[in-house]
């Protein structure tokens, strides 16, 4: 007997390694064996004491109907103070609240890419990007963050090569997965005049800004800040990252005005809205203490200070200090040149003989050959052990 045939458009789809590393790393942990878990970009810290109360207060007061398809209104107005503390000149019109930042990604392609359209995407990169962009009916166009001796950076001659009259969108992604990167304020000017040259879109996952170790305030500067951008600007952000609320699944958008009833109508085609009870939580992350943000930052610099300095003791291991988000992009080449293995065979007897879970560059795009992240985002002592189990690990492949 046939069955149906599954729709080709499934082949356009790519998925997150990370999330299949974490279930082999799993299979080891239920076996009884020692993993550090350094593969999901998930903090280790709980979501802020006061979010979690007001969630549980609104579930018991029942607010779990429908409610609003942009999002409660209190919440998108304490979106908007949060964006102005960024520069951003948001108004209510701009903002929307989703059911976290991943269906925010998936609205802008869907809202910004005609079929046929271009869309420049960072490589290595976030690989539902490019998922994405062909699930729009667009065409990837990567551009290379490149990994020189003085750290990560944008290659603009890459950028004006893969722009075409086709382009129709430019995704920025700062602080950068998996490599840190984080865009300076001219960056994101010079962004900016290309997009407004070419009358492009400016799609921003912003979702690691507020772990930007070069800031005080840990805000890294924002596309929609950039006078004259936000009109052409889609920012997508959320509450998993620097609130440490992974699985409230909770995120927003700041959108142009003239996207926003696009949008809204793209949510109650998927969602209607993002749950109430989950929205109360995440308003009182937004506008209560932001104690736990700073003290995540510290944190996350401290450790990102310490991993840093072990990798670059491990033999074979070289990884520039990432300026913003929670990743070590760690050159492995030397190691793999030694060792005469490839980036994923080295990721999974990393996982397989030595315990430590970390994500295959090549998870994030072909440039992403001959480099691993691993997640510092994990306690201290852990970090440390990884660093051990490493070093082994550089011993018995490197010889
Ligand atoms: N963008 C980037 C670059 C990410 O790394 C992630 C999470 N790994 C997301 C978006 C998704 O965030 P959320 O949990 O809010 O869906």
């Amino acid at each position: 007997m046939t069955t149906p045939a599954r729709a080709s458009r499934l082949d356009l789809l790519a998925i997150e390694g990370a999330f299949a590393v974490a279930a082999a790393a799993c299979e080891l942990d239920l076996a009884g064996r020692e993993v550090i878990h350094l593969e999901l970009g998930q903090p280790d810290f709980p979501s802020p004491s006061h979010a979690t109360a007001a969630g549980i207060k609104a579930l018991e007061a029942d607010d779990a109907r429908y409610t609003s398809p942009a999002g409660l209104p209190e919440l998108r107005a304490a979106i908007v103070q949060y964006a102005r503390g960024r520069g951003i000149p948001a108004e209510l019109e701009n903002v929307v609240v989703t059911s976290a930042a991943k269906p925010m990604l998936q609205y802008a392609l869907l809202a910004a890419v005609n079929p046929g359209d271009e869309v420049l995407i960072p490589t290595p990169g976030f690989p539902i990007y490019p998922s994405a962009v062909r699930l729009a009916g667009g065409i990837e166009k990567p551009y290379p963050i490149l990994f020189t001796d003085a750290g990560w950076r944008l290659d603009w001659d890459a950028i004006e090569r893969q722009l075409s009259p086709r382009t129709r969108a430019i995704v920025l992604n700062s602080p950068h997965n998996p490599t840190g990167w984080t865009a300076t304020r001219e960056d994101l000017e010079r962004v900016g005049r290309i997009a407004t040259e070419r009358n492009l879109w400016v799609i921003s996952d912003e979702i690691y800004s507020g772990l930007a170790y070069d800031y005080a305030d840990g805000s890294s500067p924002s596309a929609a800040a950039v006078p004259g951008l936000l009109d052409r600007t889609i920012i997508i952000d959320g509450f998993s990252k620097r609130w440490s609320m992974t699985g409230w699944r909770l995120g927003f958008g700041i959108v142009p005005k003239a996207l926003f009833n696009d949008i809204v109508a793209l949510i109650i085609n998927n969602t209607s809205c993002a749950p109430p009870f989950i929205q109360r939580g995440g308003l009182a992350a937004i506008s209560g203490p932001q104690d736990v943000v700073h003290a995540l930052r510290k944190s996350l610099r401290e450790r990102r200070d310490r991993f840093v300095a072990g990798l670059n003791s491990v033999p074979g291991m070289s990884c520039a200090l990432p300026s913003g988000a929670f990743y070590a992009f760690t050159d492995v080449r030397a190691l793999l040149k030694k060792s005469g293995l490839d980036t994923n065979t080295l990721q999974s007897r990393l996982l397989q003989e030595f315990g430590v879970a970390a994500c295959p560059g090549t998870d994030f795009g072909p440039t992403g050959e001959g480099f691993v992240r691993f997640s510092f985002a994990t306690a201290a002592p852990k970090l440390d052990r990884a660093i051990e189990l490493l070093t082994a690990a550089a011993k018995k492949f490197g010889g």
